[in-house]
């Protein structure tokens, strides 16, 4: 190279050099005997430091953003991990997206209801339905990555595939069974649960006032229910009643259309805003005998279903809370203030630790429930413990998350503000903290302190 084009490189080289910098570099190091040294090496020593000097400067990589920190997850059989990952694939493809626009419209995407069929996953511990795995840990998992993305889709899929294909799998007839079941596993069909009066929310187990008289073979509804997911576009809604002869509580299959069946949108929720819940009214509604759940004859056969369900809504927890984690995880990561990351700071570090403990303490309470109920030992006071533990800490893990967000957490876009007021729902429906409280105190100290 000619000595004109060396004096011109470097003349292009000091142009770029910021003086203030330099000046400031020049008071720590000496700066002479550093470009002394430099012209010293030969080009190989040359190349060799200014590798090792750009290295320097390549981007930190970051561990993965991952909530699942015990892995709960890795404990599953090969066959449920893949399943678990396509849920997430799919919760991630096509929910998404969509979440915060049908969730500010308070709006149902009917539209993803064939794409959710496709994934054959609605009721997959019922035995006899060609479901190839079977286990409540799986179905946990699979209610938490769906809530992980969006709570209003998994409590939609809870409605149908738990509470409303239980009942009828835990308390139907055979010719009940084989009429709806495989059209709700499919999805073809939609169902509702209603259980809840506007009267009557926890103190369902001490009286209902939505009444059935039975005339011969036709028995004739009256009353009215609140809070019922999917009512507003169900095919079939279980209604539960007490039977004005023998004051047992009993479950009906009352049919989209029939006459004195009426359902109105409740509107204005802060929470959930996707779920349908209805006012649902019955005026001398009237549903054939063989429309009446045949197994069900008092409040202990709903308990039943109730008991089965209410573990999954402590995943349900689980996932909302996971989702709020990793959101925050990768904000702290990115936003910077001070000219750092706030993921660099000790307080903040102290949000993310705590909301990952009481994360990683849900999601082992929640793998050994599940255990339990496979292993068919679950009781209702194991599901009660849950569901207030994990809704509690799911409160705090979201309103964390929320915080470290400063204002960007309470806009719907950055994925937090949705999961904070959904919490609000896991933490009162299936039974209240106070309720399930009071189960699991009766069954350690003998005592029942419902009034
Ligand atoms: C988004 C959403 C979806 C829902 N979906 C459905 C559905 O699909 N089907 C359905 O049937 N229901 C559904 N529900 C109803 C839900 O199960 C009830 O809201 C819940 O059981 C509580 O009843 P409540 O709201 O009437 O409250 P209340 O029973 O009026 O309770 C009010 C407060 O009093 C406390 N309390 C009540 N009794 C006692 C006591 N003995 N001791 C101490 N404290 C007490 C409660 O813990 C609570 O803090 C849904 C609710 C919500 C919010």
């Amino acid at each position: 190279m000619s000595l004109f084009s060396n004096i011109k490189n470097a003349y292009r080289l000091f142009k770029q050099v910021d003086m203030e910098q330099l000046g400031k570099l020049s008071q720590k190091i000496d700066l002479a005997e550093v470009m002394k040294n430099v012209s010293k090496l030969d080009d190989k020593q040359l190349a060799g430091l200014t590798k090792m000097l750009s290295g320097n400067h390549k981007k930190k990589e970051l561990p993965p953003i991952e909530g699942d920190f015990y892995n709960i997850g890795h404990t599953l059989l090969p066959e449920e991990r893949a399943l678990q990952l396509k849920v997430r694939a799919f919760m991630e493809k096509e929910i998404k997206p969509i979440v915060n626009d049908y969730w500010r419209r308070a709006e149902f995407p009917f539209h993803i209801i064939p794409k959710v069929a496709e994934l054959d996953i609605c009721g997959i511990t019922y035995e006899g339905y060609n479901n190839p795995v079977r286990s409540y840990l799986m179905e946990g998992v699979l209610a938490m990555e769906m809530a992980r993305v969006d709570v209003s889709f998994a409590t939609f899929f809870g409605v149908q595939s738990g509470l409303v294909m239980g009942s009828i799998y835990l308390l139907g007839s055979e010719e009940q069974k084989k009429e709806w079941l495989p059209d709700l596993k499919s999805l073809k069909k939609i169902g509702a649960f209603g259980l809840t009066e506007p009267e009557v929310g926890s103190a369902v187990a001490g009286g209902l006032t939505m009444k059935a008289k039975r005339n011969g073979n036709t028995w004739t509804l009256n009353g009215q229910k609140k809070w019922i997911g999917n009512a507003t576009f169900a095919d079939v809604i279980i209604i539960w009643a007490e039977d004005e002869d023998d004051k047992q509580v009993k479950g009906f299959l009352v049919r989209k259309n029939t006459p004195g069946l009426a359902v109105e949108k409740m509107e204005d929720k802060m929470a959930l805003r996707i779920v349908q819940n209805g006012l649902v009214t019955l005026s001398d509604c009237k549903v054939e005998e063989p429309d009446r759940l045949q197994k069900a004859n008092t409040f202990k056969d709903t308990a039943t279903v109730l008991r089965m369900t209410r573990a999954g809504v402590a995943w349900l927890a689980v996932g909302c809370a996971r989702g709020a984690y990793e959101a925050a995880l990768k904000y702290t990561r990115e936003r910077k203030q001070f000219g750092k990351p706030i993921a660099s700071f000790q307080l903040i570090q102290n949000h993310l630790v705590e909301m990952l403990t009481n994360l990683t303490a849900m999601q082992t309470m929640v793998a050994r429930l599940s255990e339990l109920q496979d292993q068919k030992l679950l009781t209702d006071e194991h599901a009660s413990l849950a569901k207030v533990f994990c809704s509690l800490r799911t409160r705090d893990i979201v309103s964390r998350a929320r915080e470290v967000m400063g204002g960007n957490g309470i806009l719907l876009e950055y994925d937090v503000a949705r999961f904070v007021a959904d919490a609000e729902a896991i933490y009162s429906y299936e039974g209240t903290k106070e309720i399930n409280t009071l189960i699991v105190g009766r069954a350690i100290t003998g005592f029942s302190a419902f009034v």
